[in-house]
């Protein structure tokens, strides 16, 4: 039996299954303070006999073996969480293997073996949202170095027609700070989710992204881009992306055909949690 935590800022999902990833059980519960919601996590996982454990976290967190803070929550502005040994709680436990990550590195995990991406042995996965992040899967393997990627504060190209520097406390003009949900919410004064039919919103956005995938596919060249999160519920985005992209790349590297090759998540909300089973499997 597994046990997987897609472990976000505001909610926790949980989810035992069996060695075939067949659903057991799956519940979800809010982020609350450390203590309070590893208690709800231990009363879920308590009652199951698991073999092993993955998890996907929201970050920044601390993935270097080497590092003495190995396995923690570490910068975050999450109140409460800020150094948060969360895999020593866990391992105290639970005496099994547990596999530690991402949720976005889990969730290009989960798209490249169960999603958008089976045919490729590499894919990037970027979650539009809240914050942006970005996880990459290269040679089936997460891509992980002395930190995990951070894909969403690289710097982008201001928009001409876009004055705002950004929400991002530590840079001005990244791409999280001009592209998450928060950033068009305070550019324009309303929710993202009801500026649908104001064109240059989509452009604008659309601008900051395609630079930032083309950075991506520069650097990384993953075999496919996914991009999930609230914001790409925006289906209009997708053509503009790829349009602006096409600009931006001039033609200089080859990719597959953009439709292929920029796209939605094809399992939807369930990209992080089915990573994170297929990580616990991977621990076995
Ligand atoms: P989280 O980042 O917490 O996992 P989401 O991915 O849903 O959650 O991101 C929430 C952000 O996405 C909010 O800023 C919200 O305004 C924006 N958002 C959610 N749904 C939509 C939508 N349909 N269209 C545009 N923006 C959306
Ligand atoms: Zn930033």
């Amino acid at each position: 039996m597994l046990g997987a935590i897609e472990a976000g800022g505001t909610k926790f999902v949980l989810a035992v299954s069996d060695n075939n990833l067949e659903n057991i059980e799956r519940i979800s519960i809010p982020t609350t303070l450390p203590q309070e919601t590893f208690a709800k996590v231990f009363d879920f996982f308590d009652k199951y006999e698991l073999e092993a454990i993955g998890i996907g976290s929201f970050g920044p967190i601390d993935i270097n073996k080497k590092s003495a803070t190995y396995g923690y929550i570490t910068s975050t502005p999450k109140p409460g969480w800020k150094n948060t040994d969360f895999l020593g709680k866990m391992k105290e436990r639970y005496n099994i293997p547990i596999s530690w990550t991402t949720d976005v590195n889990a969730a290009a995990y989960g798209e490249l073996k169960k999603g958008s991406a089976t045919d490729e042995k590499s894919c990037l996965y970027l979650t539009v949202g809240t914050g942006v992040g970005g996880g990459a899967v290269i040679n089936e393997k997460p891509l992980e170095g002395y930190s995990h990627p951070e894909m969403g504060h690289i710097l982008v190209k201001p928009h001409p027609k876009d004055s705002f520097s950004g929400t991002c406390p530590y840079h001005k003009n990244c791409l999280e700070g001009l592209a998450s949900g928060p950033a068009i919410e305070k550019r324009y004064n309303k929710k993202a989710e009801t500026l649908t039919d104001t064109d240059e919103v989509w452009q604008i956005e659309a601008y900051y992204l395609a630079q930032a995938l083309m950075t991506y596919t520069l650097t990384l060249g993953p075999e496919k881009i996914i991009l999930g999160g609230g914001v790409m519920h925006q289906k209009q985005l997708f053509p503009l992306i790829r349009e602006q992209y096409r600009e931006l790349m001039n033609g200089y590297v080859e990719t597959p055909d953009l439709e292929e090759y920029i796209v939605p998540p094809k399992l939807s909300d369930n990209a992080g949690l089915t990573g994170c089973l297929l990580l616990a499997k991977e621990e076995l």
